[in-house]
């Protein structure tokens, strides 16, 4: 239950005076349905309304606050022009300019001969000195309280500065003061505020100073966020290792026969990772890995080599591809090894109906060892496992392991392998999974070839054209990147659709294909044969190759607006060339003008096949959501940290989290009551849960 210290902060902002529906359904827009949303939207900037010169001193252009006689209304002669209040101080007159005013309003706000302060921008007009639509007017008493720095903070259209400002005022006034939950020695060290002072002095930021995120009362906020997050993620670590686990020890017999079919040795950085995924499945305890390594890496033959421990061990395992189309191609890539082992080997997606899917739900159900490749499908509540050891979970590029832990359920003492073609940061992976073990591929396969990388404006498009046509005469095969035009895929599409049409008109309509995310999976899937086997020679897709397409043959790759991906999307595209024997070209068009900063993206990918330090440089460029794109990627969304600047506090909260609970597990101590409250501020019910079944 949540602590009832945190119940003002948790009623909806309609809870506020003055705050209906409208202005909830606007304020949700921008920052959140609840009270606490409020205090999490920090100002982005400053209005400093502390400049009060006299009226002939007020420098055009500037916000000030002017006190001032008020001399004659002069209301316009029809509804289109606006209407005037003339104003004087002894140094000189200002003009007070309203639009669509309410002239009562004015009178009582206004009236003639009284003394009143404005705030707002002046403008010069025909040398007449104006303000239009003061920010602010008050009696000369309130002048104290005007002459101040006023926050701004980030707004929706229909939601004025006003309105969310004096929203958030009052959401501060309900925060509570709360028992400190931070160590004494790490708040000293940092000289950061208590919590509500934080708060307090985040929302009156005095100077722009104290709108970067290093400033204390902005860095106590954010290291209070990272703190409870990482020991939300610990807490879920924590249940998962109480789990009873169970050794899972395969004699070796169906790995020497897979490996006896491979027509490579392991590379060292495969050996090292399958050594210590065998450490964690012999051990009792569960294994929640995560297996990093770039397209191309070889994570796959890792990965089945794992799972046969299991079969060995007379268990079943899982394979869970996040789409369906790379379900297929871990299930053709793995049932030739599997044969050549003689082990069952299933594949289950959404696709599959009736007797196809009975034939694979039987077995497992009746506790057939084997491996199964398949979608989410697989976890559906019909599917059956009788005797699951291992999930394999190849993520790509989304991830978000503590959600899917729900899927052991499915199992007695599931060990559960996560892969990743995603070089994630090490901020960021930290960020995401906590302290969860990983191994790294960090060694290429042999033979790879570097892939040439060329940026190229778009103007230069015929030309690459040209080339490509050339290239294709030559017997290449190429693979034609469109642009993502908007988050919307039937425009990208549209545009995939234009460009296939076009190629095919130079090319000849036989030699290039089509793929993109609007075609049903077995056009999709006949597109990618076609591709495969040679028979188009140039395939036009949208991101959609992204994710497992395996073509070892092609050796171009064109995209066109790369400046409109993200750096690891651009990494993962060219992670599909260079995978053969042949050179590799890869073309990044562009379209002009190119900024600095993505000049810079682009040439680091020029510099570098380096996944992890492509994504280093990104997270430098960008920051953390934009590189992964927070949302898609199950990323925690922080609301107050920013991983790009706050990457060594995160490291500090790990450390921190660490420490608090060694020594106070259950979170049972005075520290540690003060330690839930935290949790639940920052809405991480779901953790605290795990406190009471430890
Ligand atoms: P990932 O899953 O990491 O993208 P894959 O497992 O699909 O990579 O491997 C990519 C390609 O490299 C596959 O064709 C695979 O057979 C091959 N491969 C994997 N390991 C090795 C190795 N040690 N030596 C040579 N080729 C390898
Ligand atoms: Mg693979």
């Amino acid at each position: 239950m949540r602590p009832q210290i945190l119940f003002p902060l948790f009623a909806p902002v309609t809870a506020l005076p003055g705050v209906g529906p409208r202005i909830a359904a606007l304020i949700a827009k921008v920052a959140g349905p609840d009270v606490a949303d409020l205090l999490w939207h920090l100002p982005v900037g400053i209005i400093d309304r502390r400049f009060a010169p006299a009226v002939a001193e007020a420098p055009p252009g500037r916000v000030v606050t002017l006190t001032v006689h008020v001399d004659a209304h002069e209301p316009p002669s029809n509804r289109r022009r606006p209407y005037r209040i003339r104003c004087s101080d002894d140094s000189g007159s200002v003009t007070l300019v309203f639009f669509h005013a309410r002239p009562d309003y004015l009178t009582r706000v206004l009236p003639v001969g009284a003394v009143r302060v404005v705030s707002g921008t002046v403008e010069l007009f025909n040398d007449d000195l104006q303000m239009t639509h003061p920010d602010h007017i008050g009696t000369a008493e309130e002048l104290a309280k005007l002459k101040a720095v006023e926050p701004v903070y980030r707004l929706t259209a229909g939601l004025s500065l006003k309105v969310l400002g004096k929203a958030i005022r009052q959401a501060l006034a309900r925060a509570p003061e709360l028992p400190e939950w931070l160590d004494k020695g790490v708040r000293s060290r940092f000289g950061w505020p208590a919590w509500h002072d934080a708060l307090t002095r985040a929302h009156a930021p005095e100077s722009a100073a104290a709108l970067a995120p290093d400033d204390p009362a902005r860095a106590r906020l954010a290291y209070d966020e990272l703190l409870a997050s990482q020991l939300a993620l610990m807490l879920v670590r924590a249940a998962h290792r109480r789990l009873p686990g169970r050794a899972i020890r395969g004699d070796g017999r169906l790995r020497q026969a897979v490996l006896a079919a491979l027509p490579f040795a392991l590379t060292g950085a495969q050996n090292q990772a399958l050594a210590e995924i065998d450490a964690d499945m012999t051990s009792e305890t569960r294994m929640l890995r995560l297996l990093q390594g770039d397209v191309g890496s070889g994570k796959t033959v890792v990965a089945l080599l794992a799972m046969l421990s299991a079969v060995e061990a007379g268990a079943q395992a899982a394979l869970m591809a996040p789409t369906e189309l790379l379900a297929r191609q871990h299930f053709h890539t793995i049932a030739p090894l599997a044969a050549a082992a003689g082990v069952p080997i299933w594949l289950l997606t959404g696709r599959d109906k009736g007797r196809a899917r009975e034939a694979v739900l039987t077995p497992l159900a009746a506790g057939t060892p084997g491996i199964v490749v398949g979608t989410h499908a697989l976890f559906q509540r019909e599917v059956t496992f009788a005797d699951l050891a291992i999930a394999v979970i190849d993520e790509q590029h989304r991830f978000g392991v503590h959600q899917r832990l729900d899927l052991t359920a499915k199992g007695h003492a599931v060990d559960v392998l996560v892969t990743t073609a995603t070089p994630i940061p090490r901020t960021l992976l930290l960020a995401s999974y906590g302290d969860m073990d990983v191994s790294r591929l960090t060694e290429k396969p042999p033979g790879r070839k570097p892939v040439e990388t060329r940026v190229i404006p778009l103007t230069r498009l015929d030309e690459v054209t040209a080339a490509v046509r050339r290239a294709v005469d030559g017997g290449a095969r190429v693979y034609w990147v469109c642009p993502l035009v908007e988050e919307s895929e039937a425009v990208d599409a549209a545009a995939a659709r234009e460009r296939h049409a076009e190629l095919q008109a130079r090319f000849g309509a036989s030699r290039v294909g089509l793929v993109h995310g609007r075609m049903k999976a077995a056009e999709k899937d006949a597109a990618m044969a076609a591709f495969a086997d040679g028979t188009t020679r140039v395939l036009v897709a949208t991101t959609v190759i992204e994710v497992g397409v395996d073509v070892p043959e092609a050796t171009v790759m064109i995209i066109e607006h790369a400046e409109r991906f993200g750096l690891a999307q651009l990494h993962q595209l060219r992670g599909r060339i260079g995978r053969g024997r042949d050179a590799a070209t890869c073309l990044l068009l562009y379209g002009a003008p190119l900024g600095a900063t993505a000049r810079a993206r682009l040439d680091i990918l020029r510099e570098t096949e380096d996944g992890f330090r492509i994504a280093e440089e990104d997270l430098r460029l960008r920051g953390a959501g934009e590189v992964l794109g927070t949302r898609q990627s199950g990323l925690p969304d922080f609301r107050l940290a920013d991983l790009a600047v706050h990457g060594d506090l995160l490291a500090t909260a790990r450390d921190d989290a660490r420490l608090i609970l060694n020594r106070d597990p259950h979170l049972e101590g005075s520290r540690g009551t003060a330690l839930r409250v935290l949790l639940y501020l920052f809405a991480r019910d779901a953790a605290v849960k795990f406190l009471r079944s430890g």
